[in-house]
């Protein structure tokens, strides 16, 4: 079957394709990671094959923390592409001295609020066209 890349809502995440790839690797493995300059050593999010501040393009990958605070949520009651189950709540969730956007999974939005403690829960979302499993960072409530 030929891969309709125009179709496909995410980006091409295979090694063949993208040199951030690891991103995703480490991602299904449980690992929220983004790339650090090695010339400047500032980390980027979302990671970058160049360096934004210094411009140079050799980065190493690191972890960030797998817990953060939420920042900023909103809830999305409708609208929702076919097989997401609503209402689903987004965030910008500070971690790692970066804001990162994702999915709050399986939150109740009357109970999300500002500055509440999430822990990483990538969510697996359709394979690629060679079957590899696929995740996005998201995160769950943190109960402790
Ligand atoms: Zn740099």
């Amino acid at each position: 079957m030929t891969y309709l890349r125009a179709t496909d809502p995410f980006p091409l995440e295979a090694a063949d394709h993208n040199k951030l790839h690891e991103f995703y690797a480490r991602l299904a493995a449980g690992r929220l990671s983004t790339t650090r300059c090695t010339v400047c050593e500032r980390t980027a999010w979302p990671p970058r094959g160049f360096c934004g501040e210094c411009a140079a393009d050799t980065f190493e990958w690191v972890d960030l923390p797998p817990v953060g605070t939420i920042h900023a949520f909103t809830v999305q009651d409708t609208g929702l592409p076919a097989g997401f189950d609503g209402p689903r709540v987004f965030a910008i969730v500070k971690v790692g001295g970066h804001r990162v956007f994702a999915v709050v999974r399986d939150a109740d939005p009357a109970a999300v609020s500002i500055g509440q403690r999430v822990r990483l829960a990538p969510l697996r979302v359709a394979d690629d066209p060679k079957g590899t499993p696929r995740y996005l960072p998201a995160f769950v409530v943190d109960a402790a």
